[in-house]
């Protein structure tokens, strides 16, 4: 018997589940259909190699139907889709980019009916769990510097400068990709430890 049964360890379930199980009084079973990733040879372990678990034995393995007006370079214009099956979900198998969504989407879904999914209203939640003291924005008033996951700036590599400097060179400003205005030279984001919601 239990007071909660999760049912999926992904980025939201593990979270939930989290949550709930920080009271002690609470017992909580999280279900996960997919395998664990905690052996300390797992390749989830290595951010870097996250594409190499497309199709693997942690990924459900969906694919579209064949599309009519995109895909053309895909065999029979069929695309992956990949969703993470293990221990963590997609976020076990994701490129780990911090990306929260445009401003506009939330404001758009509030106004077709989803009271309460405003970007204002979410806000305060995306502050919460994000600690960016290891970045230049640290001090914006839309981001978090108490959170539990810690964010960092990409390091980059050669060929990044020089797409960052052909950028510039046709005017873009360098932006913070969470800003509310994300258009613009990205100062992308990382997850900077492998976060692990589940252990
Ligand atoms: C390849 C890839 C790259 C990505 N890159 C980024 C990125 O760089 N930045 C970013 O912000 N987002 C990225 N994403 C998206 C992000 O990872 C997802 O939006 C997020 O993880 C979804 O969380 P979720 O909890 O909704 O689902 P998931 O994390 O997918 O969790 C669902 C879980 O439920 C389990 N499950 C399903 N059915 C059952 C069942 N019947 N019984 C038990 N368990 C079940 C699944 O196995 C899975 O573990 C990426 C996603 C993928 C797949």
């Amino acid at each position: 018997m239990y007071d909660y049964i999760v049912v999926g360890a992904g980025s939201a379930g593990s979270v939930v589940a989290t949550r709930l199980s920080e009271d002690c009084e609470t017992s909580v079973l999280l279900m996960e259909a997919g395998s664990s990733d905690l052996e300390p040879d797992d390749v989830t372990q290595i951010p870097f190699l996250w594409y190499s678990l497309i199709g693997s034995e942690k990924d459900w393995g969906y694919r579209s139907v064949p599309q009519k007006y995109s895909h053309f370079a895909y065999k029979n214009e069929i695309s992956y889709i990949p969703q993470g099956k293990v221990l963590g979900g997609s976020s076990s198998i994701n490129g780990q980019n911090f990306v929260r969504g445009s401003r506009n989407n939330y404001d758009q879904w509030k106004q077709e009916g989803a009271v309460g999914w405003g970007y204002d209203d979410v806000l305060p939640y995306f502050r919460k769990l994000e600690n960016a003291t290891q970045t230049s924005y640290r001090d914006s008033t839309l981001r978090g510097l108490h959170g539990p996951i810690v964010i960092k700036e990409t390091n980059g590599s050669i060929l990044q400068s020089f797409h960052h400097t052909a950028a510039m060179e046709i005017g873009f400003s360098t932006v913070d990709c969470n800003s509310d205005n994300p258009i613009g030279r990205l100062v992308f984001s990382i997850q900077g430890d492998h976060i692990k919601t589940v252990t």
